[in-house]
């Protein structure tokens, strides 16, 4: 890999965001439909030609939270901070606010709060995970920052995952992205299954936006993940992603052999047997192959979509739904400027992204 690597391109950030996002709004609708033999009776089994195949294009708190990942690395990098963990945390809790806000407050909390509040189009509650939502009610006075030793619950739902692949494409090395990617997903997920997929998925995305072949990215992921407690599961997942994409083209129902991506190294195991069948000409196709199952295809789109944008680029993907995509303008921005930070051409804009970790902390009143 050494000698193919690279400063990534623009393309492949904007690829990685948009893809992921793509994914989202085109598993979001039948993310609740829980057979694939529904979805594929209704929709069909190739790729629909519009997004709005079943209802009014929609993103949902996977690209939501995503954004706000990408907030977190800006925002440290305004402030000069390496230590992005606790920039996530408060990038969460702004999610959380974007979830829970009354809108008659939401104008009065908009201001000076950085480019993605400013957004009224992020306050949207789009089936935001329980486990989200109540981690980070919690954060809010909890005495410390959760921690892989100090974790906020059980949890290995897919909501960590989901939201990774930006702690990838901005890190310097792979080990900084497997391990800010972990302790960002643990302020929500406690279970090393939840957090240490998330590791993994931003490890592949930091190799593969630098010249990694995907296969080349998980055997260099492989490594990292072996050194962790109780990462057995996640390979496990991750074996039986591989053997099912060996053993020729993938059905719907084969996907579902790996379970339904609720739990995160499912999500993962499906987003990956989907990619590693995927060329630079099936994009559409592979991501209908990711949400066309029973289980939790906005997620596993997603994940998908991170993967295959940053394999092939934002010019890869299916113009036709790019143009129906919601929230394409600023997921382009965003992704844009992250590029430009970690490509270290200045320090973001400070009104967008202001130098400030803005973690909340409401003291309890009976403490
Ligand atoms: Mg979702």
């Amino acid at each position: 890999m050494t000698t193919r690597e690279a400063s990534p391109s623009e393309d492949l950030f904007l690829g990685c965001l948009l893809g992921g996002a793509l994914g989202d709004a085109l598993g979001y609708p039948i993310e609740f439909v829980r057979s694939e033999k529904q979805i594929i009776e209704r929709f069909g089994a190739t790729a629909p030609p519009d997004l709005s195949y079943a209802s009014e294009v929609r993103v949902s708190d996977d690209t939501q939270m995503t954004l706000f990942s990408a907030e977190a690395l800006l925002r440290a990098r305004s402030a000069g901070s390496g230590a992005i963990v606790p920039f996530a945390l408060g990038a969460y809790q702004r999610w959380y606010v974007t979830q829970e806000l009354a809108p008659r407050d939401r104008v009065r909390h908009r201001s000076g709060e950085g480019l993605l509040l400013a957004d009224p189009r992020l306050y949207a509650r789009r089936a935001p995970g329980q486990t989200c939502l109540s981690a980070l009610s919690s954060s809010f006075t909890r005495p410390s920052i959760a921690t892989i030793d100090d974790p906020p619950n059980g949890s290995k739902g897919c909501g960590a995952v989901m939201r990774a692949a930006p702690f990838g494409l901005a890190a310097r090395t792979r080990e900084d992205a497997f391990v800010v990617a972990r302790d960002a997903a643990v302020l929500t997920h406690g279970h090393p299954s939840g957090y240490l997929s998330a590791a993994y998925l931003a490890a592949l995305v930091h190799d593969i936006a630098r010249g990694a072949t995907l296969e080349e990215a998980m055997g260099l992921a492989d490594a990292l993940l072996v050194r962790e407690r109780e990462h057995q599961e996640v390979a496990a997942a991750l074996t039986r992603a591989r053997a099912l994409a060996a053993g020729g083209a993938l059905s719907p129902s084969a996907i579902e052999q790996l379970g339904g991506g609720w739990v995160a190294e499912e999500a993962l195991a499906i987003a990956i047997a989907c990619v590693l069948q995927a060329t630079a000409r099936s994009v559409a196709q592979t991501l209908w192959r990711a949400v066309a199952h029973g289980g939790d295809s906005d997620s596993t789109g997603s994940i998908t979509g991170n993967l295959v944008g940053v394999m092939f680029g934002a010019s890869a993907l299916p113009v036709h739904w790019l143009s129906q995509l919601e929230l394409r303008d600023l997921i382009e921005r965003v992704a844009r400027d992250l590029h430009a930070a970690a490509m270290g051409s200045g320090r973001p804009d400070p009104t967008d992204y202001p130098a400030a970790d803005g973690v909340v902390r409401v003291p309890r009143w009976n403490a």
